[in-house]
């Protein structure tokens, strides 16, 4: 049986100090990492918060996906959306893809999800079919909403140090990229993705 949320807290300070501080972790030694560990520290862990706070679109919330127009749209069928986040980032392109029914990844059906796995597998192949991109990572996180949305983040091409995990944070640490050359990346999978699985590229602005 998993740890409950007190024995999960009382065993992860076992390490801590009297402040609730971890010592440095192997990831912050890997040659990826952006920060240098001296003068680094880990903040104090936070008792458990139960029941947790709800995510948008649960706990009598509307959900933003259901309920406002999503802007950024690169590409669409009849059952999902792909999206550019918003501004751009640090990473050449992020695109995150929905579902248009209001399912988390545990609720959704099977024929949505044999078309996910699809959609995953054409939509990272015209990610890294982009001039110097070298890699599509994929998450799905869903601990800020209850509406699935799968993220992939273009990673540039010759950049070892941005292998891996810690890309999420560089993404947040390089400057923006030009907006225009986002956009263009982003109607270029949208037509992609087009011609490669169906549906429909919209031309984002
Ligand atoms: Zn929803």
């Amino acid at each position: 049986m998993p740890l409950s949320p007190e024995e999960f807290y009382a065993h992860a300070l076992e390490t801590a100090d009297a402040e609730g501080r971890m010592p440095q972790s192997r990831m912050a030694a890997w040659s990826t990492a952006p920060f240098e560990n001296d003068g680094l520290h880990v903040v104090p862990l936070r008792s458990p918060e139960l029941p947790e706070p709800p995510r948008n679109g649960e706990g009598g919330q509307s959900c933003r996906n259901c309920t406002e127009e999503m802007e950024g749209v690169v590409w669409e069928n009849s059952d999902w959306r792909l999206a550019v986040p918003g501004p751009a980032s640090g990473a050449p392109l992020i695109l995150i893809l929905f579902p248009k029914g209001h399912f988390d990844l545990s609720t959704l059906p099977d024929d949505l999800a044999s078309e996910m796995g699809r959609l995953i597998v054409h939509t990272a192949g015209a990610i890294e079919a982009l001039p110097h991109i070298a890699r599509s990572h994929v998450a799905r996180y869903g601990d800020g909403g209850a509406h699935l949305h799968v993220f992939f983040f273009a990673r540039p091409e010759g950049f070892a140090q941005f292998r891996g995990t810690w890309f999420a944070v560089w993404d947040d640490l390089l400057p923006p990229v030009p907006e225009a050359i986002r956009n263009d990346d982003a109607r270029a999978v949208g037509r992609a993705i087009e011609r490669s699985f169906g549906g429909h590229a919209v031309a984002c602005e």
